[in-house]
């Protein structure tokens, strides 16, 4: 919560020193917390409350400005890192920011005075990644390296390396060095929390936290996994491509094969930032990547130059941070859920509020630590915002409006299903049920191992396997193979015709390729993508199942801690014997091709032709990522085309689709349906 701000002019130096002194030293303490360990104490709406309140006592009483203090320093102060130390050649600098119109007006007064007259300004989205410096020697990439202090920053290029936007090689073999933003998408970003949940792991705070936190690993192993991509904004070399505008820049970059963000403008009055500020306060919702601001720069770079910077900022551009979007709402119920991996979670839930688009009505509340930590009550008033413009989050309690009789939340020591004492395993902050037969582990398991990027077995959903869980006539996955109309016909709601469908689908669920079974299995830290690499890999499920944990760990995406999972899951009997039982009943146990057609994608079926210059990612990666999700990629437009992607300069293709009427959609509506489709790339 914040404080009560006294008003400046009413403070003693006494009191200036003290206050300046706290905030100084709270900051540098949320600082680390951020920058270092990629965990935020408080959130952010908070940390820049205190922050600016420091910068105006600081202006007042300058005398009380110390060399540490946050306000002097980009990022944290030091950078203490495993990883090895680069020098940057220029210093990578933070953003001043305002969080309203009328201050982002005196920003504008402040740069025209000083530069005397109005200049035109580049609008760019602010993502809300990790800054990061690009090295290319020859147009060969050969260092990246985070922002660290801003003098000093973290080599990162084996990870960088992973990162399949960024390319390894530049269209031209020139030396430069560019900058720019390293983030993760909405959807991966979501996916991994849910993982963490589920290994007992800390959740991310926001998309930020989590693809600092992918980066800066020193197991490349881990960044590869984790699907970071990244946005290229900024080169100190300029001269190197000829360039004297920050939009021309963001072109060059794009020809010369970097990522960059499609979406900038540039505008000669304050009218129109103020258009695409509201534009994007709309839109932000249904971008693929969160953004926390907009961006204005100075349009042209010898003006930049003419306007400098301060230790920390340029004086050439400004950050508008949207205010955080919160609603208010009360807490009735926590809920625990057994996840299939005995991960026991609870989920507040809340009076159903509007907020950024969707009616919410429920919220992770990620473990005992952190409910305990928030201290979250029955009853309590709480605010609630969505973590990275996605994940609705309990942001803190209102304390004033907690009812008289209120008591601190007792956490369970029983599982809410089985009744077993429930325990916390070692390096984990989840609470676990052990009980290999909690009733609600298994409906999770069985769930999981029939759910569509599994064994994709359409029919079988909660409902139905709570009703045969119930009828006993399933027990664990081997037995969905021996079900037979006859008992289907026994459940409420099963007709001859639903009983034989799905029937037919466990039928057909025999003949998949092996990696959607090792995903099935349910083996813990087990993704979709790590059960297709270990499957293309080894190729059967016995060759898995014998492999030694240093031959998983050497198969290029998977991590030790992965590998000692396979090997645990399958050290036990009880796998062993579910493995065999699977083979008896001719469950396909071998890895069938590079690809596995998913018949209910969006793409499956459809006819598309790409044009013109792809931006986010290369031509080659968007046609197998339309081939493996079953669509047929052509070359020339027909009556037949069902859809054209059009990139940048699309010409005469773009010209015949309108003309014959064929849907037409920008590179960004295909990642945006991407995104939908899940992170089955
Ligand atoms: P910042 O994130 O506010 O802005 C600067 C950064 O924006 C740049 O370094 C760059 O990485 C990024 N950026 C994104 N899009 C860009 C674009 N198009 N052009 C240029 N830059 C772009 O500043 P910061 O110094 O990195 O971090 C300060 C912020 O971090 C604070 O305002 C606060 O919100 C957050 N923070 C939070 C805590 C906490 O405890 N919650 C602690 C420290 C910092």
């Amino acid at each position: 919560m914040l404080p009560e701000f006294t008003p400046i002019t009413n403070l003693t130096i006494q009191q200036a020193q003290k206050e300046i002194a706290t905030l100084q030293t709270d900051l540098l303490q949320y600082g680390v917390a951020y920058y270092e360990k990629d965990a935020p104490m408080v959130e952010d709406h908070i940390y820049d409350a205190l922050y600016a309140r420091l910068v105006a006592l600081e202006a007042k009483f300058p005398d009380f400005i110390t060399p540490e203090s946050p306000t002097q320093n980009v990022g944290g102060k030091n950078v203490k890192t495993d990883l090895a130390k680069v020098q940057h050649p220029a210093p990578m600098l933070s953003l001043g920011d305002v969080f309203s119109i009328e201050e982002l007006d005196e920003w504008d007064l402040r740069t025209s005075k000083s530069l005397g007259f109005k200049s035109e300004y580049n609008l760019e989205l602010k993502i809300d990644g990790l800054a990061v410096a690009l090295k290319y020697e020859n147009g060969v990439l050969i260092q990246a390296s985070t922002r660290g202090n801003g003098l000093i920053g973290e080599d990162v290029t084996a990870n960088v390396k992973t990162i399949k936007s960024i390319p390894q090689t530049l269209n031209e073999p020139i030396t430069i060095e560019v900058r720019g933003e390293i983030y993760m998408p909405k959807t991966s970003f979501a996916t991994l929390n849910l993982q963490r949940e589920a290994d007992g792991l800390e959740a991310f705070a926001n998309p930020r936290n989590a693809a600092a936190g992918s980066l800066r690993q020193l197991d490349t192993r881990i960044t590869k996994q984790r699907e970071l991509s990244a946005f290229i904004y900024y080169t100190a070399e300029p001269e190197k491509i000829g360039v004297t505008t920050q939009s021309s820049a963001l072109q060059r970059f794009s020809e010369l094969g970097l990522p960059t963000d499609k979406h900038n403008v540039v505008i000669k009055n304050m009218s129109e930032i103020k258009k695409f500020i509201s534009e994007y306060t709309i839109k932000r919702d249904k971008l693929s990547y969160g953004i926390d601001g907009v961006v204005v720069k100075v349009n042209q770079l010898d003006m930049q130059v003419e306007l400098g910077n301060t230790v920390k900022i340029p004086r050439w551009a400004i950050a508008y941070k949207f205010p955080p979007e919160e609603a208010l709402t009360v807490v009735h119920d926590i809920e625990w859920t057994v996840g299939r991996t005995g991960a026991v979670t609870p989920t507040a839930v809340m009076t159903p509020v509007q907020l950024a688009g969707t009616t919410v009505k429920r919220a992770s509340l990620h473990n005992p630590d952190y409910l305990l930590a928030k201290d979250i009550r029955i009853g309590d008033t709480v605010t609630l915002h969505k973590a990275g413009d996605i994940i609705p989050e309990i942001g803190q309690v209102i304390l004033d409006k907690r009812p008289e009789n209120s008591e601190i939340y007792q956490i369970p020591m029983d599982c809410p299903a089985c009744n077993s004492k429930l325990v916390h395993l070692e390096g984990e902050v989840a609470l676990r049920c052990i009980n290999p037969f909690c009733s609600a582990q298994i409906k999770e398991k069985l769930t999981h191992f029939a759910s569509r990027n599994a064994m994709n077995i359409d029919g079988m959903g909660p409902r139905v396997v709570s009703q045969l869980l119930k009828a006993e006539y399933i027990k664990d996955v081997a037995s969905i193979y021996r079900l037979d109309i006859d008992q289907l016909l026994t459940l409420d709601k099963f007709k001859e015709k639903s009983a034989t469908n799905l029937i037919q689908a466990i039928e057909n669920s025999k003949r998949n390729s092996l990696e959607r079974l090792v995903f099935g299995l349910g083996i813990r830290m087990v993704g979709s993508k790590a059960a297709r690499l270990v499957a293309e890999q080894f190729k059967t499920l016995s060759a898995i199942a014998q492999a030694s944990k240093d031959d998983i760990a050497k198969v290029d995406g998977i991590g030790e801690m992965i590998a000692k999972s396979i090997v645990q899951y399958f050290s036990m009997p009880e796998s062993k014997q579910l493995i065999q039982e699977l083979a008896d009943q001719n469950v396909n146990q071998k890895y069938l091709s590079d690809v596995t057609v998913d018949e209910n994608s969006f793409f499956y079926g459809k006819r598309i032709v790409l044009t013109g210059k792809l931006e986010i990612n290369s031509r080659p990666v968007v046609t197998k990522w339309l081939e493996n999700h079953g669509a047929k990629v052509s070359s020339s437009v027909s009556a037949k085309t069902d859809l054209l992607i059009a990139g940048i300069d699309s010409g005469s293709k773009l010209d015949k689709a309108k003309s014959l009427g064929v849907t037409v959609w920008t590179e960004q509506n295909l990642v945006e349906a991407q995104a939908k489709e899940g992170n089955d790339k």
